[in-house]
């Protein structure tokens, strides 16, 4: 089998190249590369961006103003955006109520939702967790009681990734109080700033503000943002969650990582000798390296097949499982190298015998504390594990 890039495929690798090398502002590479949050303001910038090129939505087909992409043109953008050391998408508009709208929303929510998320001027949270509602989502209990034109909802949602920048936000909420959890359950579209809405932050382990819970208060929302049937979001759920798990894998990220964990290994020195250069530390390099060869191809497959078949399939949970684990391991590695160093906070960094500055170790211990998240989050890796049981081995 022919591995290796088209023609074309070459000449697409060069516009993105390019393409980066003269839009890609030095201070919001210099933020990814730092390690540090990023703030809202520099995630909005560097979305205009790629609204402006028409590249924003990468994964959505021309009719509603995609790119129309190949899958391996989209590997290739995922690749040099990590190189150029780019900001990743953020997913819940793009790569989640994106795909949802168009395939369950009616005519009016096409024109009114999928603009604003194109031009990047509206940021949409995904509310589907719940303080008792997370591997087991359809207990969820945030209730919508319907009153004429509207529904109240009250309760209570978690986890809520960068709501603070949103406008908007996505729920899964209870329409229905018997029988089945999985048949009582509607997706609703609100405002952040309709009455009754409170929210406020959660710091993750390396101290950054990312995720937040939200309070909903006898919310009036209209019933035209009900998308799809009443009592027959799970199905809308189960699709968005197949979208979600496909963008975990990492793939371009992880390349990224593995650059910089062998260019950390080729400066950090134990017993006068550089880490590379011992024999256990290489070889773990090697082993994920060649995991991460390997899922490359399998992501690809499964790109190709999802695009043949129109929409992701259960097979995702493979690349979420073992995308996530390359992740951590190749930040574990880093970790490792580090040493002493590698504290969550640069206050923390006192090592000078390291032939590192201490904003790269920070940036490192960092990045290890939070991507402790990556086999927890769109549902945990042994939820995956079980869902791959269930519906690739038909048990
Ligand atoms: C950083 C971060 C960002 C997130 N962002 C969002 C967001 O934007 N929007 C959103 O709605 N949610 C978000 N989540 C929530 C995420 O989807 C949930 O954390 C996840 O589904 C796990 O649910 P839980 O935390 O309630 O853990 P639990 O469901 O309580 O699970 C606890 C442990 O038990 C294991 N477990 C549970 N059930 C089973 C089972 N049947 N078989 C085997 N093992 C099991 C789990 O794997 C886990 O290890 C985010 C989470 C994190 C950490």
């Amino acid at each position: 089998m022919d591995l290796s890039y088209t023609p074309e495929e070459l000449a697409f690798q060069q516009e993105v190249r390019d393409f980066f090398e003269a839009n890609l502002p030095e201070h919001i590479s210099a933020a990814v590369r730092s390690g540090t949050e990023l703030t809202g303001e520099i995630m909005q910038e560097y979305h205009k961006i790629l609204s402006a090129k028409g590249w924003l939505a990468t994964t959505w087909p021309k009719e509603f103003g995609g790119p129309g992409w190949t899958p391996v043109e989209r590997h290739i953008f995922d690749v040099e955006s990590n190189r150029y050391n780019a900001p990743r998408i953020v997913p819940f508009g793009l790569a989640m109520l994106g795909p949802v709208i168009q395939n369950f929303g009616n005519e009016k929510q096409k024109k009114e939702v999928l603009p604003g998320i194109l031009s990047a001027e509206d940021w949409w949270c995904q509310g589907y967790s719940e303080p008792g509602a997370g591997s087991d989502l359809a207990s969820l209990k945030t209730r919508a009681d319907r009153d004429g034109d509207y529904y109240i909802v009250n309760g209570q949602k978690t986890w809520t990734t960068l709501g603070q920048y949103a406008n908007k936000i996505f729920c899964l909420v209870r329409t229905k109080f018997d029988g089945k959890p999985q048949e009582g359950i509607s997706f609703l579209l609100m405002d952040i700033d309709m009455p009754g809405i409170e929210m406020r932050p959660i710091r993750l382990i390396e101290g950054g503000h990312e995720v937040n819970e939200v309070f909903f208060t006898d919310v009036k929302v209209p019933v035209e943002n009900l998308v799809g049937e009443e009592n027959k979001g799970w199905t809308i759920a189960k699709f968005l969650l197949t979208h979600e798990r496909t963008g975990i894998a990492g793939v371009g990220i992880s390349m990224q990582a593995v650059e910089e964990l062998k260019a950390l290994a080729r400066t950090v020195k134990r017993d006068g000798k550089r880490l590379i250069e011992d024999p256990l530390f290489a070889a773990r390099i090697a082993r994920v390296e060649t995991d991460l060869e390997a899922m490359k191809i399998t992501n690809l497959r499964m790109l190709f097949q999802a695009q043949k078949q129109g929409h992701p399939g259960p097979e995702t949970s493979i690349l979420k499982i073992k995308g996530t684990q390359i992740n951590q391991e190749l930040r574990d590695l880093a970790r490792r190298a580090l040493g002493a160093s590698a504290a969550p906070f640069p206050g923390h960094v006192t090592d000078g015998n390291l032939a590192l500055t201490p904003p790269d170790a920070a940036a490192n211990a960092a990045r290890y504390f939070n991507n402790r998240k990556t086999s927890i989050f769109g549902g945990s890796n042994e939820i995956q594990r079980n869902i791959l049981t269930k519906t690739m081995l038909e048990l």
